[in-house]
C-alpha cells in the first residue's frame, strides 16, 4: 500500500546526511522501538550516514532496549531530515527540536487529528508503526540492512501496540511480524523484559480490583490517586499499566484508568480502552485522540471525569442497543 509514499520516504532518507528521528511524549513500545528500528535500518544500510535519536523522556519498562543518544547543537537540527514516528500531532512531540529540521516527515498509525510535516505516511488501521516501518524495509530489501537490533527494536512495538497480536491485526501484520522472526528475535527474553510482574506489584493489582466500578451500561472504570501511587510505592508509568486490569471483563465493552499526574494543574491522564465500540471521539472531547479501541485523553477535575464516564457509558448503551453478538 502506498508505494508512491514509500518510494519518496526512501529517497529523501537516501538525499540526507543526517537525519534526526523524533517519538511521541509518554514513551512506549510502538514509538521506541520504532525510532531504534529505522535508525538501526539507516545506519546499517548506511554507515556514513548520521542518525540521531534525542529524547530527554525515559521509560523504565523499556530500559532494556537501550539509551537514546545524547542532545545535538541546534545546528545538525537544522541541516537534518526530521522523521516523526508513531505521533497524531505536533504537539505530542516529544523532542521540540523537531521544528528546527529542514524537511519534516510523518510516519503514523493513528487516527489523524490535526496534520503535520512535508511528507506524511499515515495508515490508521495497522496495528503498529512497527508494522509500518518492517513493511518500508520490505519494499527496498533490496537496499535496506536489517540487523538483530533492528528485528528486535521493531519486534518489541508491533508485540506491545497489538497487544501480543490481539488487537486490530491483519494479514499484513502477521506477515510483517514473519518478516522479523524469520531474520530472528528471542521472543523469550523480550516477553521475560516486558511481560514479568513482580511480587509487590501483583499487590497493586490485586488493591485495583477491590477498586475499579463497573456502570449500568459496562463501564469499567478506576481512579489511581495520588494516595494510592504514594502507597505502593508506583512509578507514573506502573501507575497507567493499571488500565491492563480491566481488560477482559464480560459485558464491559469499555474501561477508563485515570491517572493523578500529580502535577501543579492537578492533570489526570486518562487510558481509554474497549472493544466492539469506538471511542477515539470521546478521547477527542477531552483534549485526546488516538485509535479506535485505544485512546489517550487529559482531564483536570472530578466533574470531567464524571462527565467522560456519562459519555462513555451513553456510547456503550447505544452499541448495546443496536448490535448483537457482543461479550
Ligand atoms: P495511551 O492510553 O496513552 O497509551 O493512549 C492510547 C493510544 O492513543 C496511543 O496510541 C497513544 O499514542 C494515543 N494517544 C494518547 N493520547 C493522545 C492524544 N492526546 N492525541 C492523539 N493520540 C493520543
Amino acid at each position: 500500500m502506498n508505494s508512491a509514499v514509500k518510494t519518496q520516504i526512501f529517497e529523501k532518507i537516501k538525499e540526507y546526511d543526517s537525519i534526526c528521528l523524533f517519538r511521541h511524549v509518554r514513551n512506549d513500545g510502538d514509538c521506541v522501538g520504532a525510532t531504534k528500528g529505522l535508525k538501526e535500518l539507516i545506519k546499517a544500510t548506511w554507515s556514513d550516514k548520521k542518525v540521531y535519536l534525542v529524547d530527554n523522556e525515559k521509560s523504565d519498562y523499556l530500559a532494556f532496549l537501550g539509551p537514546d543518544d545524547d542532545e545535538i547543537p541546534d545546528e545538525i537540527y537544522k541541516s537534518s531530515l526530521g522523521i516523526v514516528l508513531d505521533t497524531a500531532t505536533e504537539e505530542r512531540i516529544s523532542n521540540k527540536k523537531f521544528s528546527l529540521c529542514k524537511e519534516l516527515i510523518k510516519i503514523d498509525h493513528h487516527i489523524p487529528v490535526t496534520s503535520y510535516g512535508d511528507i506524511q505516511w499515515i495508515e490508521a488501521d495497522y496495528a503498529a508503526c512497527c508494522e509500518m516501518i518492517v513493511e518500508f524495509y520490505d519494499a527496498f530489501r533490496d537496499t535496506f540492512v536489517l540487523n538483530d537490533a533492528s528485528a528486535l527494536y521493531l519486534y518489541t512495538g508491533m508485540v506491545t501496540d497489538s497487544g501480543r497480536f490481539r488487537y486490530e491485526i491483519s494479514g499484513n501484520t502477521l506477515r510483517c511480524a514473519a518478516i522479523l522472526l524469520d531474520h530472528g528475535v528471542n521472543t523469550a527474553s523480550l516477553y521475560a523484559h516486558l511481560y514479568l510482574e513482580s511480587f509487590d506489584y501483583l499487590k497493586f493489582k490485586s488493591a485495583l480490583y477491590e477498586k475499579m466500578q463497573i456502570t449500568e451500561n459496562g463501564v469499567a472504570y478506576l481512579y489511581v490517586d495520588r494516595e494510592m501511587q504514594e502507597k505502593f510505592g508506583l512509578s507514573r508509568e506502573q501507575a497507567s499499566s493499571s488500565v491492563g486490569a480491566m481488560d477482559g471483563i464480560l459485558g464491559c465493552l469499555a474501561w477508563i484508568a485515570f491517572i493523578d499526574n500529580c502535577d501543579e494543574e492537578g492533570s489526570i491522564r486518562v487510558r481509554l480502552r474497549s472493544r466492539f465500540v469506538t471511542i477515539n471521539e470521546i478521547a477527542e472531547n477531552y483534549r485526546g485522540g488516538g485509535h479506535a479501541f485505544a485512546s489517550g485523553a487529559t482531564v483536570y477535575n472530578h466533574d470531567e471525569m464524571r462527565a467522560l464516564i456519562a459519555e462513555t457509558d451513553a456510547r456503550v448503551k447505544a452499541y448495546k442497543d443496536e448490535n448483537e453478538g457482543w461479550l
